[in-house]
Formats: structure tokens, sequence, C-alpha cells
């Protein structure tokens, strides 16, 4: 039986993963101190293929036994967060990836480094290819987060070429699903809770940014796709249905059947005006593509929000 290590695993997209990892028929071992992340989305996982490691990732970690692949997702993802924890965002993006890609180098493990759209920043080109280099304000407030992934991002690349290690990097693209916490500042958690109480849904600018949001489902099938390739440079993972702002506070508003209106906030600081993925790369190496539809993302959620009212 193949072990994967999910650092993070006790997040958002970690415990999805954790979740097709161990129903695939790996052994699989999450790594995670809890920090944004909750025990309650691996519950239903403990059993003799799921071990739970509380471990702060800025230290050093060995683990017991052979691993064959290690998927390094731990870091703060959404903005409220990062900000809230803008030291340990930097630390577990560099200390907590060297000691990451330590274990792959010494278990000879494939590493999938979690990378983001972000380190395209305030795009330039659009839709971004893998091949933009970006257009990131690194002393801005959001800095914390897209710095440390591009300091990764060339760390995974160091320890490919210089130690050997067999890497791979995603950059992922807003996703989307159930777990995601109500109060966790992203923009389609955020809207379900203001719909579902009748409340003003919130929207920064004049709603005219674009975001593409994955469902989660589709987003971790790319992960393990890419993961089993043999692919080490950077790979676009996201869904290119773009949308403004406003575009989707009205289909959550619809898929909701709510009675809220839309009201509008000031725009956060360096807050991207554009955002889609160019998913060239992931069709020809991976030959994957998204298939959920935002309606159909969305139903899912509301299904599941209905039957579990604590996570959506
Ligand atoms: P999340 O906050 O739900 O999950 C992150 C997990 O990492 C949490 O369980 C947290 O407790 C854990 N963690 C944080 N610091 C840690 C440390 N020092 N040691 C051990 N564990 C630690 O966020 P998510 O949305 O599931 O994001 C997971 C990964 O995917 C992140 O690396 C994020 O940057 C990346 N990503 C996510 C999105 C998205 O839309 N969700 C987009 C781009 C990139």
């Amino acid at each position: 039986m193949p072990t994967a290590v999910v650092t993070g695993g006790a997040g958002f997209l970690g415990s999805h993963l954790c979740d097709t990892l161990v129903a695939d028929g790996y052994r699989v071992v999450c790594v995670d101190n809890l920090e944004t992340g909750s025990l309650q989305n691996v519950e239903h996982l403990r059993g003799e293929n799921f071990t739970f490691l509380n471990h702060d990732l800025t230290r050093h970690i060995e683990i017991d036994e052979a691993v064959d692949l290690i998927f390094h997702l731990a870091s703060p993802a959404s903005p409220i967060d990062y900000l809230r924890l803008p030291l340990q965002t930097l630390k577990v993006g560099s200390y907590g990836t060297h000691n990451a890609l330590g274990l792959a180098k010494w278990k000879r493990a494939r590493f999938l480094l979690a990378s983001t759209s972000e380190v395209y920043g305030d795009p330039a080109v659009h839709p971004q290819p893998e091949s933009y280099w970006g257009n990131v304000n690194p002393i801005g407030p959001r800095g914390v987060y897209d710095e440390a992934k591009r300091y990764a991002e060339a760390l995974t690349m160091a320890y490919h070429r210089q130690q050997g290690v067999d890497t791979c990097i995603v950059r992922i693209f807003n996703t989307y699903g159930t777990r995601m916490r109500p109060y966790d500042g992203r923009a389609i958690p955020t809207f379900i809770r203001q719909a579902q109480a009748n409340q003003p849904i919130t929207v920064f600018g004049d709603g005219s940014q674009t975001r593409s949001f994955c469902y989660v489902d589709d987003l971790v099938r790319g992960l393990i796709a890419l993961a089993k390739s043999g692919e080490h440079l950077p790979v676009n993972i996201g869904n290119p249905q773009e949308l403004t702002l406003l575009q989707l506070a009205e289909a959550v508003i619809e898929a909701t059947g709510s009675k809220s209106e839309i009201v509008f906030e000031a725009l956060p600081v360096d807050d991207p005006q554009v955002r889609q993925p160019d998913i060239t790369r992931a069709r020809q190496l991976l030959g994957w593509e998204p298939q959920i539809p935002l309606e159909e993302g969305l139903r899912r959620m509301l299904q599941t929000h209905e039957r579990e009212p604590t996570s959506v």
C-alpha cells in the first residue's frame, strides 16, 4: 500500500485530498498544527489507513515509515488568516517548505508544492499562463503570502535541480467547496452565509474585478494527476470559467433563493483586478480539465450545508 503525507491535511483542500487518497487505497499521514484547519474535517477518516500528526511544520519533522508522495499544503490561505498571521505565513512558506522538502529527500518521495495564482500578483497578462512571471507587491500586506509562495517555488526548484528531489509545483486558482469556514473571508462562503441569512451581500469595490472558481473535487483530481505525472515545472490548476464578483453574488442569490440585496465595500489593498488560469499545460500534460460548473458546485455546497449546518 503506497503512503502519502499531506501537510495541511486538516484544512479545506487538504482534508478533501486525504478523503480521495484514502478512497484510492493510500495510507495517509496528515500533518497539521490546526492553525486554520480542524480535526472535524478528518474525524471520519480515523482508522488504520489514516494517521493524524499534530505538528508545526516550521519545526523539523521525522516520519518512521516509507513515504511515496508528499503533498505540501500547510499554509494559511485566506486573506483574513494570512493578514492575521503574517510571520507564521512567511515561516511556513520558508522553514516549513524546507522541512517538507527535507522529508521528501530523506524518503526519496515525490513532492508536490501547493502554490497559488497569487504568485502572478495583479497580472498584466490575461489569462495567466505559467510562463508569466507576475506583478507582486513585496511590501504590501498581501506580500507575506505571495512572496512566501514565490520563495517556496524557488526552494522547490533548488531542491530539484541541486539535490535531485522529484518535485512538482501546482499553482492553484480560487477553489471552493464544502468545509470552507463561513467566516474565513473568502467570497463564496461569505456570500452563502449572508444570502442564507437574507443579510446584505458585501461585494468589494464595484464588483467588476474577476475571479475563476474551481470546485474542490476537480481540484483534488488535478493535484493527484500532477503528483502521478513526471512533470517538474509549475502547472496551473483552476477553472477558466471567469466571472465578475457581482455576477458571483447574483449566482449565489439565485442558488439560495435569497432576498439579500448587494452592497459595496472598499476594495482591499492590492486586490487583483483579474484572475483566470490558462490551463493549456494541465490539459496537455495531465489530460485534466474541470468538469463541475459553478451552478453545480454551489448546489453541492448548499446540499451539504443543509445536512451539516456548521461546515459550509
Ligand atoms: P486552509 O487554511 O483550510 O488549510 C491550511 C492548513 O494548513 C490548515 O489545516 C492549517 O492548520 C495548516 N497549517 C498552517 N500552518 C501550518 C504549520 N506551520 N504546520 C502545520 N500545518 C499548518 O487553506 P486551504 O484553502 O485548504 O489551502 C491549502 C493550500 O492550498 C495552501 O497552501 C494554500 O496556499 C493553497 N491554495 C489554496 C487556494 C484555495 O482557493 N483554497 C488557492 C490557492 C492556493
